[in-house]
């Protein structure tokens, strides 16, 4: 295909904000992809010239996009920064430059020959990198028409803003392939396995349904990880559970997926740490200088290195190998396999008194600089409580019973940094009630209960695991992850911070939208008011994002990408709210008295927040519990 075909069925992408719309357009431009495309076509949708677990940036901040338009076209960067003041975005003002320019080279590029540019420009590294990259961008946009320059030119800025989720491309390769949505259960099962949903598009296209059937655990690709439902009691959870069942403690650190095989090399990195794509991304604003984008600090262009090969990935499959050294070389060291995929919690602990310490000292390891001095100063170990795959084996579909046994074989029995979290069979309500005080009286969060016969169920929440947490007080038994849509101006104080309040939101998973659910006013500190400042700044939009659905209009609109855990005493029925709209009563979920706990922008994407469907699954619980 060629580039500008793809860039015609992006502009229309970009007016259109019906999913239904959305799906058809996306369907065509699938149909009328070649198989040998269409990987890349997903990875471009998305903005990206990798799956977005792999930590391949294309590093171009503002100033080098502008150095490499002017090049082009024959203008001076000023020219170009001008321009793009004056109409809101580098592509429209690059665009607007290649009209005007007289050029000769404007050549028919395929959609393979433009993803090979943009991949040699992330790939780029060491001396002389900017200046490869500038020119290399200069020499591609020469040769392009102006709407295939837009686009191209916003890819590396971050700001290709088609609004589609993986949903909405899951539905279209169904619809091109098939003529309807039905074979969506199938692709998402492919894309739970390996989270890459252009490896699974192009698996489709060539080899059909039997050969995404055939999609196996790849150790390198992450597996979408299992998720837990939530009950209101635990007589409840036994019924479920049946007689028998495993409860772990549920610690409060962060999740790790590892990915092992001995029988490669780790790459690793040929310049300083971070790699300059890190340091100059604009992908994602990080107002707090040392939290990070861990996407962009993963293995960068990188020589084979003697160790072996480790990957590590977050829980929003972010690969987050180079943030955690102590963690790769614990595992090496006390993992007892050959090829191994493994999961964990990691917690930070003070190694005198083997004490666990909060969340909020464990998530200072979420860092670019100073990665070293900060292992030393806040160790952490990783309690593993799951094993997907050894050896060449995918174990993911045994019964935890099983994969547990499995488990206990390979970890060490006593190892520093990876230990086996503790697991005890029980059988009753009472059984979960002692174990659940002992776990909070630990400082614990509280307890993760599992069925025995349940295989491990990548990329969905169910009742093969069951969570209990802390309630804090009022009558949730969860906080709820939310996604930030708005920003309501401040008054008073809160002028100076520029933010007065937060419009949120949750996801829909059926209509791939996120729906208001709260204004959010309370629960911030004065460092949190200036951080959503920051974030609004680099986020901010002009209008209604595609993907929300809202009833309220906030002072302004910010992209759907920054997740808050916010804690509320209920969920009531609101008419001002789209959470979960029910047209007969003419209402929809909202959150009473909401505060916000916490910043999830590290480790929770906005589809990862909570769903409509939990939310109503909460509501109900609360009248459950017999109030
Ligand atoms: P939360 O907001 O409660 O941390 P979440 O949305 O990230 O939840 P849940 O499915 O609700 O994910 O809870 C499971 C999380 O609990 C896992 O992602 C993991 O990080 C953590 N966890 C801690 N201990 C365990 C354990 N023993 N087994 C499984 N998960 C555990």
């Amino acid at each position: 295909m060629l580039f500008n075909t793809l860039s015609k069925y992006f502009e229309k992408l970009e007016t259109t904000s019906k999913r239904l719309e959305l799906v058809d357009i996306l369907s065509k431009l699938f149909i009328e992809s070649d198989s040998a495309e269409i990987g890349k076509i997903c990875y471009l949708i998305q903005g990206r010239v990798a799956p977005f677990f792999e930590p391949v940036e294309m590093g171009m901040a503002e100033s080098t996009i502008a150095q490499a338009v002017g090049k082009a076209f024959g203008r001076h960067k000023e020219d170009v920064i001008k321009s793009y003041r004056k109409l809101g975005n580098m592509g429209l003002a690059a665009k607007e430059l290649a009209t005007k320019a007289k050029r000769l080279t404007i050549k028919a590029l395929s959609v393979s020959e433009v993803f090979g540019e943009l991949r040699k420009i992330a790939d780029y590294s060491g001396e002389g990198t900017v200046e490869k990259k500038v020119s290399t961008l200069a020499e591609l946009l020469k040769k392009l028409d102006p709407i295939s320059v837009k686009h191209v030119v916003n890819i590396p800025l971050g700001t290709l803003r088609l609004g589609i989720g993986d949903p909405t491309v899951m539905d279209a390769l169904s619809l091109a392939k098939h003529g309807d949505k039905s074979l969506r259960p199938v692709i998402e099962n492919a894309y739970n396995k390996t989270s890459d949903l252009g490896y699974v598009a192009e698996t489709f296209f060539k080899k059909g349904i039997s050969g995404i059937k055939n999609i196996k655990l790849v150790v390198g690709k992450p597996i979408r990880p299992a998720l837990a439902e939530r009950l209101p009691s635990a007589e409840e959870a036994v019924k479920r559970l049946g007689q028998e069942f495993a409860a772990e403690p549920k610690f409060d650190g962060f999740r790790v997926q590892v990915h092992l095989d001995r029988t490669r090399r780790q790459a690793g990195p040929v310049s300083s740490f971070p790699p300059a794509s890190a340091r100059s991304s604009k992908r994602s604003p990080q107002p707090d200088s040392e939290s990070v984008d861990l996407r962009a600090v993963g293995s960068p262009s990188t020589a084979a290195t003697r160790q072996p090969f480790v990957q590590l990935y977050s829980r929003n499959l972010e690969n987050t190998t180079h943030a955690f050294p102590d963690l790769v070389k614990g595992v090496i060291e006390e993992v007892g396999a050959k090829i191994a995929i493994l999961e964990g919690e990691a917690i930070a602990y003070n190694p005198q008194t083997e004490e666990f310490l909060p969340f909020q000292e464990t998530t200072k390891r979420r860092r670019k600089y100073k990665i070293e001095e900060m292992a030393q100063k806040l160790p952490l170990v990783m309690f593993a409580f799951d094993l997907l795959y050894l050896n060449g084996k995918d174990i993911s579909v045994q019964p935890y019973r099983e994969r547990r046994k499995l488990l206990e074989s390979i970890v060490k029995k006593d190892g520093k940094v990876v230990r086996l979290a503790e697991e005890r069979v029980l059988h009753k309500a009472e059984d979960i009630s002692k174990f659940f005080n002992e776990a909070i009286s630990e400082g614990l969060e509280g307890l993760m209960l599992k069925k025995l016969d349940s295989p491990y169920v990548a990329g969905g929440r169910g009742f093969h695991w069951i969570k209990f947490k802390r309630a804090q007080s009022g009558e949730l038994t969860d906080t709820v992850d939310c996604v930030l849509l708005g920003v309501y101006s401040g008054r008073g104080k809160r002028t100076a911070f520029g933010v007065g309040g937060l419009l949120v939101g949750v996801y829909d998973e059926k209509r791939d939208e996120f729906v208001t659910i709260s204004r959010v006013g309370t629960g911030l500190t004065d460092e949190e008011f200036r951080k959503v400042n920051e974030i609004s700044k680099h986020l901010r939009l002009s209008h209604k994002p595609a993907r929300v659905n809202s009833k309220i209009e906030p002072s302004f609109w910010i992209e759907p990408k920054i997740v808050l855990e916010i804690y509320a005493d209920e969920i009531t029925r609101s008419p001002v709210h789209t959470a979960g709209w029910d047209p007969s009563t003419g209402s929809g979920f909202a959150l009473r008295f909401p505060r916000l706990v916490k910043f999830r922008e590290a480790d929770k994407r906005a589809e990862d927040a909570t769903t409509v469907k939990e939310v109503k699954k909460l509501y109900q619980n609360q009248f459950k519990k017999g109030r």
